[in-house]
């Protein structure tokens, strides 16, 4: 396989500052969940990337202070000689590859609510911060100021002890610079607030004390050029790309190498757009101002995928170097798989946010729906390229269903070198639920899942798909194999029974023509009448789904939920506003707050949540979309039968995927690769990785090896 030449300026080195990088891939900052205490972790996450070709590999938020701490959202810090010999683990990995490591020196203001290190906060102005109302900061005086610039420059030196060669100032989101920057938040009237010059002092000095301190590393903003307009940002109270945010990148450009320029607010959906509202390269209009000004290498992102986009986005002068968080997780050999012209290897990353969706939470580790090595390249020592050869190829498996789960465990049993796996399936076609959640509008980019693996079980193993073949007790008996994996999904309730209330919704039976249920509507295409109430009484995308496509096809939508708005996780995806904005925008009435208790006499009755007072809503149709019940019964039946298993020469069944719980696809891609990858292993549905994780302060470098070793060990074994 050969590059396509046009990709070939994807692979120049590029000078910035005193640094060189070996081609125009580089990991912007992203948060994984793993900080610095957590540094096997961090080094191996970032140290895969860095092997799969990338130029530069940054850590997510990196905290300048004490004062600057964001628990329980997990950023990384500088603070101390732990956080240093910490973080060096990660800038020892990325150059043991040749790749430059990056940090990002943030210090987050009023936003943090410091609830481990309990400081008090500083901040231009003594504004509480918006998102929750609980924190709020001093307005710093000018020798607060003065601190507060000393410390970032503190934590440069730090992160230059650490080894790192790229220092990022960040410049975006929630942190002083833009604290100092926006209206919004600057209501001074000294010298700091007021004119655009006098808001940009605090990052001007600060870049002017960082380039006095230290000239052997590239420094750089990252800066978010343009705030969005309302609702998203704050009017007039944010900045434009073709005013102040030109602006800003004139006046700073002989301090700093180089730009990372994106866009957005608090509301960083609009910045790490999903692929439901969002195309990729989507920030260009505001982004590319940016090069008119600076005379420095410029990276963008944008869900960049696709090499001809990048080309592009450099050939059109957008920008220099192209910036990845969600491909790079999604695919961290991205860049070698491009350079070898391997262009079907590429894992292209769906754009599903469920790996902003961990952060937001507050909890780690990292998930990916597309990678499942994601976050476990330390602890359970997983390459996503490189598959442990099985001691015993001989065994036949069978895996029933070719869902996400099934289609992902195969695929790595296959990869693994089992000689002999059936994947078999009822349906013509492989996907499972994506086949008919990929026809609802916004999803489509959800079908790489399938294509992916069909084209990997295709190229890289000798796996035979079975196709229109539905299986029952007997056929799985005599099918010939040694080992069962279940992986045969679920199927949304048709009871009525409802997670919130715990108890059935009178009435809300989907054996009736007039109830139905999501895959009755999408897949099966059961007729609704033109006024449809939907129930969402789940806390995912499905009900506001289902709402938007009745919409769009001319039906008359109310849209209940016993939620504050539509589905709670939606929030976590950062999707909540858009989600919302689509249903109003499509004219769907929004009922919240209700939980529905009957659907009778063609009435469909809720209470409030908090007052328990009724409302009684007319229908033709009622879509319930209540929650997923496994289809398990084989597996269950089988189990409950060991003699009839052995008699068949069975040795082993597994349930993997939504048929053991239903979740998130990222679950079930997970589920499949650790039994495929675990296989092996004693009791592979129980197996346990190594899990330790701690500070280096006071241990020895044996004590990181440990972890270390488990992925050299398979890296090794796989050769
Ligand atoms: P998951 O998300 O866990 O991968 P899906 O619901 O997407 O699950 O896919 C499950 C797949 O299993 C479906 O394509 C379905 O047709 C298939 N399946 C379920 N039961 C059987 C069976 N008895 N025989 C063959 N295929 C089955
Ligand atoms: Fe992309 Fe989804 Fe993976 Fe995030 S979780 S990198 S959005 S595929």
């Amino acid at each position: 396989m050969t590059r396509d030449p046009r990709h070939d300026i994807l692979f120049e080195p590029i000078q910035i500052g005193p640094k060189t990088l070996r081609n125009r891939f580089w990991q912007v900052p992203h948060c994984n969940g793993a900080g610095s205490d957590r540094p096997g972790f961090q080094a191996m996450h970032r140290g895969m990337k860095a092997q799969g070709g990338f130029a530069a590999v940054f850590t997510e938020v990196c905290m300048v202070a004490p004062d600057s701490d964001s628990m329980p959202w997990v950023g990384s810090k500088l603070i101390d000689q732990g956080d240093i010999q910490n973080l060096r683990l990660m800038t020892d990995e990325a150059h043991r590859h040749g790749c430059l490591a990056g940090v990002e020196l943030t210090h987050g203001s009023s936003f943090c609510f410091n609830a481990e290190t309990r400081m008090p906060n500083r901040a231009p102005s003594q504004i509480p911060n918006e998102m929750e109302g609980m924190s709020s900061a001093r307005a710093m005086s000018h020798s607060d100021i003065r601190k507060m610039q000393r410390d970032h420059v503190d934590a440069a030196l730090r992160a230059r002890e650490a080894g790192f060669d790229l220092l990022t100032v960040f410049c975006g989101l929630a942190t002083v610079p833009n604290y100092f920057l926006y209206p919004w938040n600057n209501k001074r009237t000294d010298e700091y607030g007021g004119n655009f010059e006098n808001r940009a002092r605090f990052t001007v000095e600060l870049m002017q004390m960082l380039r006095e301190e230290i000239t052997d590393c590239a420094i750089g903003i990252r800066f978010p050029i343009d705030t969005l307009d309302a609702p998203f940002g704050y009017g007039d109270l944010g900045i434009r790309a073709e005013e102040e945010g030109m602006k800003f990148v004139a006046l700073l450009d002989d301090l700093v190498d180089y730009w990372d320029i994106n866009i957005g607010t608090l509301n960083w959906g609009e910045d790490a757009g999903s692929s439901r509202f969002f195309e990729a390269n989507h920030e260009a209009p505001y982004t590319r101002h940016a090069k008119q000004v600076s005379k420095k290498p410029i990276i963008n992102v944008g869900r960049f995928t696709d090499p001809d986009v990048m080309v592009k986005a450099i050939t059109s002068g957008q920008c220099d170097i192209i910036g990845m968080a969600r491909p790079s997780i999604a695919d961290p050999f991205l860049p070698n798989k491009i350079k070898e012209g391997r262009y079907e290897d590429i894992r292209e990353c769906i754009g599903c946010n469920v790996c902003v969706s961990r952060w937001e939470k507050g909890g780690p580790p990292i998930w990916c729906t597309q990678n499942t090595t994601a976050g476990e390249e330390y602890r359970r020592g997983w390459h996503p390229e490189i598959f442990v050869p099985t001691r015993n190829a001989e065994p036949a498996v069978m895996v029933i269903g070719a869902g996400p789960a099934g289609l992902e465990c195969a695929m790595v049993l296959g990869k693994r070198g089992y000689e002999t796996v059936q994947l078999v399936d009822a349906q013509p076609a492989v996907g499972g639920h994506l086949n008919w959640v990929t026809q609802l509008p916004g999803f489509g980019t959800w079908k790489r899942v399938t294509d992916w693996r069909k084209t990997q079980l295709s190229l890289h193993t000798h796996v035979g798909i079975e196709l229109n073949t539905r299986l029952g007790i007997d056929d799985i008996l005599n099918y010939g194999a040694q080992h069962v994996i279940f992986a045969t999904g679920s199927s949304w309730d048709t009871t009525g029974m409802s997670g919130p209330i715990h108890d059935y919704i009178l009435g809300a039976d989907a054996s009736k023509p007039e109830i139905v249920t999501p895959d009755q509507y999408a897949r099966d295409g059961k007729p609704v009448g033109k006024r449809v109430v939907v129930i969402d009484h789940d806390a995912y995308y499905m009900g506001s789904a289902v709402a938007i496509d009745l919409a769009q096809k001319g039906h008359e939508v109310v849209y209940l939920t016993h939620n504050e708005s539509v589905g709670p996780y939606l929030r976590y995806t950062l999707e909540e506003q858009r989600v919302h904005m689509k249903l109003m925008e499509l004219g769907v009435e929004l009922l919240p707050l209700q939980f529905a208790v009957s659907v009778e006499g063609g009435k469909v009755t809720s209470v409030n949540k908090w007052t328990a007072e009724e409302t009684e809503i007319p229908y033709d149709s009622v879509l319930i979309v209540t929650y997923r019940k496994s289809e398990c019964a084989l597996y269950d039946q089988l189990q409950a039968q060991p003699e009839r298993l052995k008699e068949a020469d069975i040795t082993s069944i597994h349930l993997i995927g939504d048929a053991h719980t239903p979740g998130m696809i990222a679950q079930a891609t997970f589920s499949g690769a650790r039994l495929a990858r675990e296989f092996d292993t004693e009791d592979p549905d129980t197996h346990q990785p190594f899990i330790r994780e701690r500070r280096l302060v006071g241990a020895t470098e044996d004590d990181y090896q440990l972890g270390a070793r488990t992925l050299s060990m398979a890296m090794a074994r796989g050769k």
